[in-house]
């Protein structure tokens, strides 16, 4: 018996590499089929390999974390990428992938994209972003393909983690992954069309080498509502107002409508951003009607 890890599953056969980058087509056997666990790409597992090729998944370890969509087990982090231009940077979009990642338990790391299309007021409006965001704690990566800026900076996050990359489509995440890896050959327009059609749901996901590391080939998060969130989390998933809510009077202190709350008079002292707090509102009474929904 051996451990592994499943880097491609496709056609009821998972690809399971070893601690020697060997890999073995393997077929699943093994009564973690009873306990109804479908393995995943990502899953770390024990097989038994029958000759150099082939083999058969006996067991699949207890998972960090799971994505639906892609189906990915134990992501170290996500790349939320959202361009500057083409399309218009959207910061509340960024909050709303933020909040779902951080619901994960999984590391977000941002990336601003098409650094080259913007200057003048438009770019400084992005930098103060930028600022903004770092100030939470987040890494920002900014970068440009055709300039070649940041492609190095992304890759170095690869190093030893398994990435996803999520962002809306055309933001230039298959550009980024061709630019660091040119043998990758990305089929931009492919990659694209997986978002949010049904056309290529059936698609296998691989998880592709780069250096130590491993980065999933189809984009993450691709619907966002906030189901599974509960409005009263999601203060949690907020990092400067986490921070704030210590100071808060009131112990579950919701920073919606209580009086004496340090999050809302640090949005009015400028300490939080007002945007912030507006897309922090906006998702709260969003997740409470959705409850009402269901
Ligand atoms: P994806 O859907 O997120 O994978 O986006 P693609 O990688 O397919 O890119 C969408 C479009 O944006 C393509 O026409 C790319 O050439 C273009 N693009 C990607 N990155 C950059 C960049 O850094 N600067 C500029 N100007 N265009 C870019
Ligand atoms: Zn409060």
């Amino acid at each position: 018996m051996a451990e592994g890890r499943i880097i491609k599953s496709l056609s009821g056969f998972y690809y399971v590499q070893d601690e020697n980058n060997e890999i073995f087509q393997c077929r699943g056997r093994g009564n973690f089929r009873q306990r109804k666990i479908t393995p995943l790409v990502g899953d770390f597992v024990v097989f038994e390999a029958e000759n150099k090729t082939d083999g058969y998944v006996l067991e699949v370890m207890e998972r960090e974390n799971e994505l639906v969509r892609p189906p990915i087990a134990n992501i170290d982090q996500a790349f939320l990428v959202f361009s500057a231009k083409r399309p218009e940077f959207n910061v509340q979009l960024l909050d709303k992938f933020l909040v779902h990642i951080e619901a994960n338990d999984i590391k977000p790391l941002i990336c601003i994209s098409k650094l080259d299309l913007i200057e003048g007021e438009t770019e400084q409006e992005v930098l103060s972003y930028v600022e903004d965001y770092r100030s939470f704690g987040y890494e920002v990566v900014l970068t440009s393909v055709p300039l070649s800026e940041g492609i190095e900076e992304v890759q170095s996050h690869f190093a030893g983690k398994v990435t996803v990359f999520a962002g809306q489509s055309g933001v230039g995440k298959s550009s980024l992954l061709n630019a660091i890896n040119p043998l990758l050959e990305l089929d931009t327009k492919d990659i694209s069309d997986y978002l949010g059609r049904g056309k290529h749901t059936t698609r296998h996901v691989e998880l592709i080498p780069f250096g130590s590391g491993l980065v999933a080939d189809t984009p993450g998060f691709s619907s966002l509502d906030f189901r599974g969130i509960e409005a009263d989390d999601l203060w949690l998933y907020f990092p400067e107002i986490r921070e704030k809510s210590h100071e808060c009077k009131f112990r579950g202190c919701t920073h919606v409508s209580e009086p004496k709350c340090a999050v809302k008079a640090a949005v009015e002292s400028g300490e939080i951003p007002a945007y912030r707090y507006e897309h922090y509102v906006s998702f709260f009474q969003e997740i409470k009607d959705q409850k009402r929904r269901y």
